[in-house]
């Protein structure tokens, strides 16, 4: 792999910067792999990479229907942290989290990790409770947090109005290393690093069909031709259902839109992340200056990947009690991403009814956070056929067996 260093830049800067090679091949499907991953987002690539990494198996194809990272990991508000209730959860978010700290220098690529602090806030009496909860469960799993009062918040971030008439701050759960990063680099940087040990991006190539033959999965069918696999990873997100019915088989999913906007940008006024689960909503500040707003879900099934004008109402109405400065921002622009929703609001990361195919998917609002430490744990479950420490939780038996990872208050509303 070319090494992106200071050198490097400074010696395209005199070449009129027309020598930099291309981040990954433009890579055309084989006939066959030993592994197909369908969908090239940040977990696909992740899972792809660390297969290569962890377990030496790089004969991989990595297929996109779109662009790499144009689904929900091109879209979501960058949240990182790993301050979970359940012990499962805790142990495969802090993974991530702790991958996050050394993967630009892993990847050789800028991800722009920025460990700024996450500050959950405990608007209600029921938060206070719930959160602190939470962090004596994080101390027991050796996750940094803390619970920390209203004084301590206003000191953390100046803008904030903490007497609110309706919802007065009361305190928040805070973990001083969660933070951001940039979405893209990171889909880039993993693309980039599994091209480098041979494995086949694959952009604008839809699966379309599953072929199987003996409860397992013999290839599939994608609008560049058919590929035959030894074995096959799903990782598409909100299309997870549609997947899993050209595979044969149900998953407990929901598919939603979740809407983010951003405000103009303005100077720099805010540097962490705060997120007000009560009147859901949550904002953090780009480098670029914008406010970077979200909030809940759409209230019904939809697959439109768009955003819509009653959702910028509610939101920025929900935050402004919190953050009287949004009142005087004018809103630059919104989108939205389809996530895909379990009950219990924690991943499916398991095997399937077919013997060779294996499921990634139930990250819902909350898994960008998770791509590093999701790809490491999914690639260890299709390289063994077996699940792991990290997996063996988040088997699809668990909704059959009533075994739920309940994380409804920590990734409900919580991105
Ligand atoms: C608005 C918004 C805000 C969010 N904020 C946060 C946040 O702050 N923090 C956080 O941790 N998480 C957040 N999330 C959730 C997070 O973005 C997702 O959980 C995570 O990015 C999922 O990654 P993925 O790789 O599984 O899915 P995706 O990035 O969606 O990748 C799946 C890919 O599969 C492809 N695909 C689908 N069907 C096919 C097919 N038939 N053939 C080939 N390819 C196919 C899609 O085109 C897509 O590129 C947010 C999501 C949204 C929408």
């Amino acid at each position: 792999m070319s090494k992106y260093s200071a050198f490097a830049i400074a010696r395209q800067a005199f070449q009129n910067n027309t020598g930099w090679k291309r981040a990954w091949r433009n890579a055309q499907p084989k006939s066959r792999y030993d592994v197909v991953i369908v969908g090239g987002g940040g977990h696909g690539l992740a899972t792809a990479y660390y297969l290569g990494k962890n377990f030496g198996i790089t004969n991989v194809a990595i297929l996109e229907k779109g662009w790499i990272g144009g689904g929900n990991t091109g879209r979501n508000t960058t949240i990182i942290r790993s301050n979970y209730l359940q012990d499962p959860s805790a142990a495969l978010f802090e993974k991530s989290r702790d991958l996050f700290e050394t993967l630009s220098q892993d990847l050789n690529m800028n991800v722009m990790f920025s460990p700024r602090g996450v500050l959950m806030l405990a608007q209600t009496e029921a938060e206070v409770r719930g959160y602190k909860r939470t962090v004596m469960a994080n101390k027991l799993q050796g996750v940094e947090t803390d619970f920390i009062g209203p004084e301590r918040v206003k000191e953390l971030c100046p803008i904030m109005n903490i007497n609110g008439p309706r919802y007065p701050v009361l305190g928040g759960q805070w973990q001083a290393r969660g933070g951001t990063a940039r979405h893209d680099a990171v889909a880039w940087g993993f693309a980039r690093a599994c091209s480098d040990m041979g494995m086949d991006v694959i952009q604008n190539c839809e699966v379309t069909g599953v072929d199987r033959a003996n409860g397992v999965v013999t290839g599939v069918r994608t609008t560049k031709g058919d590929i035959a696999c030894d074995k096959m990873g799903i990782v598409v997100a909100g299309h997870s259902g549609a997947l899993a019915d050209m595979a044969g088989f149900r998953l407990p999913i929901e598919s939603l839109a979740l809407q983010a906007l951003v405000s103009e940008p303005i100077k720099p006024c805010m540097d962490i992340v705060v997120m007000a689960n009560t009147v859901h909503g949550y904002l953090s500040q780009s480098d670029k200056g914008e406010m970077v707003i979200g909030g809940g879900t759409d209230g019904f099934n939809n697959y439109t990947q768009r955003g819509s004008f009653h959702h910028i109402e509610e939101t920025v109405r929900a935050l402004i009690e919190t953050f009287p400065m949004l009142s005087r921002l004018k809103m630059l622009r919104q989108w939205g991403g389809i996530v895909d929703m379990t009950g219990d609001r924690s991943p499916i990361l398991s095997k399937t009814p077919l013997g060779n195919c294996f499921i990634n998917c139930g990250w819902g609002t909350g898994g960008f956070k998770a791509t590093p430490g999701s790809g490491y744990a999914m690639a260890e479950l299709i390289a063994t056929g077996e699940p792991a420490p990290l997996t063996e939780a988040f088997g699809l038996e668990r909704f059959k067996e009533g075994r739920f990872i309940d994380e409804s208050v920590a990734a409900g509303v919580a991105h």
